[in-house]
């Protein structure tokens, strides 16, 4: 998955001034600046911009990343702006950890610029990673979204599904966010039951994943619906879900989703042998 790298991320909160050869992340819309050559990602450097724009954000490997607030007007020779869909296959992988997990600090960073309470505007808090009211005081922390990824299974099958109305068209499981009041295991019930009109038992949990590009933190569960259960989708949310055979999965387009993972252990035979208990 795209969070497994071999290189330490360390978030401890530090508001140190940038060197010249450190990496800028800079977002704009669903885009990064960056370069992209046959075989690495390369990011800008803090020397390309001023250190005013620049906030930091973490480390990964030792390299430190800052974000630039503001994009530039014109981008650093040699760097151009790339989809930001794109990092989940670039290499190295730790750079395109860092360039997705940046994209949520960014969208936070743009989402928190006003007091919810009173409008006032915020300003980034000196000693954590926090936004403050310049009027009220009221301080705000990092938004994560935690949501549910699903593995529906009844013997050697599972269910997988494909969105109405979004612009990814491939394999993908029955997924949800976790609503106020709800435990992950009680959103699993009630995703499977709306999406598809399941009920299901023996809940269990299997890995996690930070995913940058939706602001989420995604909890992976598998779970045992009856064997004749009939799938009645809601096509409002869902272009089609149906049964597949363990076999039927095949080759994955890439390994850096907690979806795909999960559909490869259950391929595999490793999702903890529960399917058929
Ligand atoms: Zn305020």
């Amino acid at each position: 998955m795209i969070q497994e790298i071999n290189a330490e991320f360390d978030n401890t909160f530090q508001a140190e001034e940038p060197r010249n050869d450190d990496s800028v992340l800079c977002y704009q819309g669903a885009q990064i600046l960056a370069r992209q050559t046959v075989d690495a990602l390369q990011y800008p450097m803090a020397a390309d911009f001023s250190s005013e724009s620049l906030t930091r954000l973490f480390s990964v490997g030792g390299q430190a990343y800052f974000l630039a607030r503001t994009a530039p007007e014109h981008p650093p020779l040699g760097f151009d702006w790339l989809p930001i869909r794109a990092l989940r296959a670039a290499h190295p992988q730790t750079l395109a950890f860092a360039g997705i997990t940046g994209r949520h600090l960014d969208y936070w960073y743009r989402t928190s610029r006003f007091c919810g309470r009173c409008g006032a505007e915020n300003r980034p808090s000196k000693t954590e990673r926090a936004m403050v009211c310049s009027k009220c005081g009221l301080t705000v922390y990092p938004v994560i979204a935690p949501a549910v990824i699903i593995g529906v299974c009844a013997g050697d099958r599972i269910v997988v599904s494909r969105y109405a109305n979004r612009p990814y068209q491939g394999m993908a499981l029955i997924a949800g966010y976790c609503e106020i009041g709800e435990t992950p295991e009680d959103t699993v019930r009630r995703e499977v039951m709306e999406e598809i009109g399941l009920r299901v038992r023996n809940i269990r949990y299997y890995k996690s994943q930070p995913w940058g590009f939706d602001h989420n933190l995604l909890l992976g569960f598998f779970c045992e619906a009856e064997p004749d259960a009939v799938i009645r989708p809601d096509h409002r949310e869902l272009a089609e879900a149906r049964w597949i055979r363990r076999e039927e999965i095949g080759d994955l387009p890439d390994s850096a989703s907690l979806t795909f993972d999960m559909l490869a252990a259950f391929r595999d035979k490793k999702d903890k042998g529960g399917a058929s208990a």
